[in-house]
């Protein structure tokens, strides 16, 4: 039941761009401001552990064998693989990027999988379900303007301090070169 509403390449969501996707992980931040730490980290496990109660809810899978590490379904429960669940809470960075993709599946895409077609090399990349969740895990996790001020931050520092993993900061760096952010 859950898996037919979860395609590995993305479904077909409404088109957002690059800075409505940024602006929705800032009111993400926003929101859980008092899960951020003085040096910008925010802990994306507490936050689905402590605050993403009022009738909302998470569930951890059975196993991690061959299923999805992290899904969400259409009415915003999200789901983990055990070992993703252990990860995000031990500061693994690649664990806590698949939390807050699974948050930007919540916050830009409610109501809209159950509708949802698979996405196909026909489909434009913004309107990519997948694609648009992983940008919000990015900005939700390291941000432009915290980009912006740990300007002379090594990539290795970026990543500790912000708890992604190398990639990822390396990632978000580029992005932010690429769009004159940086
Ligand atoms: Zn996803």
């Amino acid at each position: 039941m859950i898996k037919q509403n979860h395609y590995h390449q993305g479904y077909v969501v409404n088109p957002l761009s690059i800075s409505k996707i940024h602006s929705k992980a800032l009111d993400f931040r926003m929101d859980y401001f008092h899960r951020i730490d003085r040096y910008g980290r925010i802990d994306i496990s507490t936050i689905l552990e402590i605050d993403y109660g009022d009738g909302r809810k998470y569930a951890i899978l059975e196993s991690d064998s061959n299923g999805p590490m992290g899904l969400t379904t259409n009415d915003g429960i999200i789901f983990l693989a055990p070992s993703v669940y252990e990860g995000a809470i031990n500061g693994n960075g690649r664990d806590r990027f698949t939390l807050a993709h699974e948050f930007g599946h919540v916050c830009l895409h409610q109501g809209q999988i159950g509708f949802a077609r698979a996405s196909t090399s026909q489909n434009k990349i913004y309107e990519n379900s997948e694609w648009q969740a992983n940008e919000f895990a990015g900005a939700v996790l390291l941000p432009d303007y915290e980009l912006v001020k740990n300007k002379g931050a090594s990539i290795q520092i970026l990543a500790e301090q912000f708890g992604v993993s190398l990639e990822c900061a390396e990632i978000r760096k580029e992005k932010a070169q690429r769009r004159g952010i940086l």
